[in-house]
């Protein structure tokens, strides 16, 4: 593949999720544009920028160029409306993202010779904020922004699929632990302030939840107070230590209006081997061990069934094999 110059077309965004928008560029938006043209994006956080792989995780060294442009032009700001910039030759556009950080999209080109046509160009962006928001709504949930139902199926039958690497442009992660996680008493809360209180601390509890995470981990509100993760690259120590700062740190935040919330979670390790209904009943039924016993807790499925607090989930019977 010839080298990507960086030259002519940049535009500035404001997103949510860089994989979505390398789906949709890709795929949805320019099949005949794919191998003309490249995306990139930059995000702008500590005065740093860093670029972001698809899955949002950090990538190789920004080019000086780019550095430069990005600094120059860019900074924090917000612009909202589109834009041609006569002196980088390029067009902006802003878009709304349900989080707020500040990401800029860059178009570069593959062949430096052959300018992409500024009417075209704006078509694209057009087409891809359609397309992206159409994506968004397909796979995020509306009320806190995270993977919702939908998208939980669709990625843990790709996760559970024991020939594919899980790869997100360069980089390949592992699926290591399973989690699920559900508010404690939650119908107390909706019971006594309102549903709107309640739906208020559904959304403060996904933001820190994705803080607390690390981007390329996966996060999904898995059905009304209930939430599913799937944590890359770490073993079940760590994923104790950090679940259990999760629950602290929820325990300790200052919810509007609310004394205190408490949440219980259950977690297993992420074996390829397992149905996605063994893989559910697992983390289930650490996290029913939990509301069974103190609630406000975190528990590894391997250690209540090591220590036989709880029986393991049984796997299906094979299918017998029927020899002719
Ligand atoms: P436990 O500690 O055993 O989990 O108790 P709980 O009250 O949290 O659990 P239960 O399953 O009895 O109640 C869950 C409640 O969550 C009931 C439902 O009204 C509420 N709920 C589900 N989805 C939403 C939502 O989107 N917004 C609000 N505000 N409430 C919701
Ligand atoms: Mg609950
Ligand atoms: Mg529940």
């Amino acid at each position: 593949m010839a080298e990507c110059k960086y030259y002519s077309f940049y535009a500035l965004a404001k997103i949510n999720d860089p994989e979505l928008l390398y789906e949709a560029f890709q795929q949805q938006i320019a099949p005949g544009y794919a191998d003309k043209i490249e995306i990139d994006v930059f995000e702008h956080s500590d005065q740093h920028w860093n670029r972001l792989t698809r899955s949002g995780g950090l990538d190789q060294k920004i080019p000086e160029q780019v550095l430069d442009t990005l600094n120059q032009k860019f900074g924090a700001q917000d612009l909202g409306s589109w834009y041609y910039d006569g002196e980088i030759e390029g067009w902006f556009c802003s878009y709304k993202p349900l989080t707020s950080k500040h990401f800029v999209l860059l178009l570069k080109s593959r062949d430096p010779d052959k300018l992409i046509e500024e009417e075209y160009l704006q078509f694209l962006f057009h087409f891809y904020c359609h397309q992206l928001q159409m994506l968004q709504g397909t796979y995020r949930d509306a009320l806190t922004g995270l993977y919702n139902r939908r998208a939980f199926n669709e990625k843990l039958v790709q996760l559970l699929d024991r020939s594919s690497h899980y790869k997100r442009r360069s980089i390949n992660f592992s699926p290591t632990v399973f989690v699920m996680l559900d508010i404690d008493h939650f119908k107390s809360i909706n019971d006594s302030l309102g549903h709107l209180f309640g739906d208020e601390v559904l959304l403060l509890l996904s933001q820190q939840m994705t803080e607390s995470f690390r981007e390329h981990d996966l996060l999904f509100r898995y059905g009304g107070e209930e939430f599913a993760m799937v944590i890359m690259d770490i073993t079940s120590e760590q994923a104790q230590q950090s679940l259990e700062r999760f629950r602290e740190k929820i325990a300790r935040y200052n919810f509007p209006n609310v004394e205190q919330v408490t949440v219980s979670i259950g977690f297993t390790h992420f074996d390829k081997n397992l149905s996605m209904d063994e893989l559910i009943g697992q983390a289930d039924n650490a996290l029913y061990y939990c509301k069974a016993t103190t609630r406000n807790a975190v528990h590894s499925y391997q250690d209540l069934v090591d220590k036989k607090l709880i029986p393991a989930v049984k796997a299906p019977q094979s299918p017998s094999v029927e020899i002719f």
